[in-house]
């Protein structure tokens, strides 16, 4: 029987990706266990993916997975970064989001374009041996941000991003290729061994 891991995002894209990302457990969702989305109280990734972590878990009575992750822009500031979700007015409205990051960047030429995605995830696992303490994991993507998106996979801002060493965006690559070159990928390959390390010790599905 597969560890079952608790996902704690109500966001689809990101739940679809950690699917695969996560093969050898079973991942059930908030969705699943009765739980809206959950809050994000502070102003970096970190904080928040261990916010949400501990939360789902606390609320759930399970080991679960959060993942905080933004793009951040050189021209920008480093903008939107954790405020990625909302950078057009609504949170989780990837269009607006879009619409928002292209006209902050009109007239910004290709070579200013650098930006990278950036991810957190944290698993908490607040009745079990982990108790205050989580595990963490980080990744990043690094490219460019175009002046009109293109593609149709995905989710968020990869119609936007090329990656770096690639021609296509994020959308336009095939899933199997995100999910060794992402930000996500690499957070989650950070955090496999220590996850794995801990599961070995518990008892999962108590
Ligand atoms: P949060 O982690 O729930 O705060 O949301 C992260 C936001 O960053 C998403 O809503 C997307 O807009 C953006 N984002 C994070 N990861 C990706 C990705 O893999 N592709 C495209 N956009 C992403």
């Amino acid at each position: 029987m597969l560890p079952t891991l608790l996902v704690a995002t109500a966001n689809q894209g990101k739940l679809r990706e950690l699917r695969e990302l996560l093969r050898e457990f079973s991942l059930v969702s908030l969705r699943d266990v009765g739980i809206d989305d959950l809050d994000e109280p502070g102003a970096d990734y970190r904080t928040n993916a261990v916010a949400k972590a501990r939360e789902a878990s606390r609320r759930a009575g399970m080991i679960a997975l959060a993942d905080d992750s933004g793009l951040e822009v050189d021209a920008l500031g480093h903008a939107p970064g954790w405020f990625s979700a909302r950078f057009g007015g609504t949170h989780g409205r990837d269009a607006a989001n879009r619409a928002a990051l292209l006209s902050a960047l009109e007239g910004v030429s290709p070579a200013l374009r650098g930006a990278r995605f950036r991810c957190c995830v944290a698993v908490a696992d607040v009745d079990g041996p982990l108790a205050d303490r989580v595990l963490l994991g980080v990744g990043t993507c690094g490219g460019r941000v175009l002046d009109a998106p293109r593609g149709q996979g995905g989710f968020g801002y990869d119609p936007l991003l090329v990656p770096d060493g690639y021609e296509h965006t994020l959308a336009e690559l095939d899933e199997a290729t995100k999910n060794v070159i992402s930000h996500r990928a690499r957070a989650i390959a950070d955090v496999a061994p220590a996850l794995r390390a801990y599961l070995r010790r518990v008892p999962v599905n108590r």
